[in-house]
Formats: structure tokens, sequence, C-alpha cells
């Protein structure tokens, strides 16, 4: 799945650029055209206004994962990894059931949600497609940058984690670092505590970031 987008988005990357160059010719030749990369270029289009790639209702980013939408009022439209460059993956603990966390995400009022809820028995949930923004981190650079994965539990209570959760989330984040090409190591797949200026301190101190990684690692070797 991940290297057939990937490949998509290079081999239309050619036929877009002549359309994007006629659309902002203009900003461009201001700015001078050799200040504004190919790659900056590509970006710019991407955060036209009314510029989006099509998407499937009900689609998901990982497979197997079932789709509950989360409420629009917690994300925000985009096009990643074409106008932001995705190269975290966020840890959080929902500090709840995972019928509480599907609730609050749904609410309008709640201003935040993760792309994905990993449960207890394993299974996974996606929200919010990975094309968009969602707002986990509480940091907008690292909203717009990463994947925001929950998992059903308490920072406070050691059994929250489970086998099947370890494993499956540990496939998720592999999937997700596979699909952008992010290196599989603790800068990039990070907790919610390590998020500048944030003040939350999940997933805390009984997640297990040994053994994840090493799971993590073994599913991205696959
Ligand atoms: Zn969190």
């Amino acid at each position: 799945m991940g290297a057939t987008r990937a490949g998509a988005a290079s081999g239309d990357s050619d036929r877009r650029l002549g359309r994007r160059a006629l659309l902002i010719g203009g900003a461009a030749a201001a700015v001078g055209t050799a200040a504004l990369a190919r790659d900056e270029l590509s970006h710019l289009w991407w955060r036209l206004p009314g510029v989006e790639k099509p998407r499937v209702a009900g689609a998901v980013d990982f497979r197997g994962a079932r789709w509950v939408a989360a409420s629009p009022a917690n994300y925000r439209r985009a096009d990643r990894p074409d106008d932001y460059r995705i190269d975290r993956v966020v840890v959080h603990v929902t500090q709840g059931s995972y019928r509480t966390a599907v609730k609050v995400f749904q609410d309008p009022a709640h201003e935040a949600a993760a792309h994905y809820i990993v449960r207890k028995d394993g299974r996974v949930t996606q929200l919010i497609r990975e094309l968009d923004v969602a707002f986990h981190a509480g940091n907008r650079s690292y909203n717009e940058r990463s994947v925001g994965i929950e998992h059903e539990g308490f920072v406070e209570h050691a059994s929250s984690f489970t086998d099947a959760m370890y494993a499956s989330s540990a496939r998720l984040t592999a999937t997700i670092c596979g699909r952008y090409g992010i290196p599989v190591d603790r800068e990039h797949i990070i907790g919610h505590v390590e998020v500048p200026g944030t003040d939350h301190t999940d997933p805390g101190r009984y997640w297990d970031w040994d053994r994840y990684m090493r799971l993590v690692g073994r599913a991205s070797a696959k």
C-alpha cells in the first residue's frame, strides 16, 4: 500500500508542475525563481485554496483499521505529505476508555483528536486521514509534521499496555514510517511528553519504549 501511494505521487509530480507553474508563475517571478526550489513550489501548490487530492469516503491509511470520522472541528484539511512533510509519529495515551476517546474526538467542542486509536485488544480505529492535520500534539508545527496515535488506557496503570496493543501499534507505526521515509528511532517516534511546550505526560513511565521500538524495527524489516 505504501509503495503504491509513493509511486503514484512521484509519477504525478511532473504533470502537476506545468499547471502549478502557470498558476503561481507570477509569485515565483517576484520572489526570484532561483529562490524557489522545485520542492517548495510543490508545497505552495498544495497550499492553494481548493487544491486537494481526490478522496474516497471511509478510506483508511492502515489496512484493517476501522473508520470512525472525527469531528472536522478537531482537525484541519490538508494534503500531506505534499503540503507538509511528515517526519514524526507521536504516541499518546487516552486517559480513558476507547469509547470515551471516540466520543470526545467526535465532539466539535473538544478541539483535539488523533489520527488513530489503538485499543487494548489491538484493534485499530482511524478517525482522521493522514492527509489531514490532526490537533493532537498541542503544537502547531508538530501537528503539521506528525501522525498521532492514541492508546486506550491510563498513564498511571501499567496494565493498560497489553501485548496486543504493543504489537498492532508497532505495525501501524512501522507502516507510517515506511510510507513517509521516517527513520525508526526515538528522535522521530516520540511521546506527547516530548513535544516542545507540552504540559502532557503521556505515554508515561509504564510505556515500554525499548520493547516498542524493537517491535517497530521488526515490523519495518518485513
Ligand atoms: Zn497526548
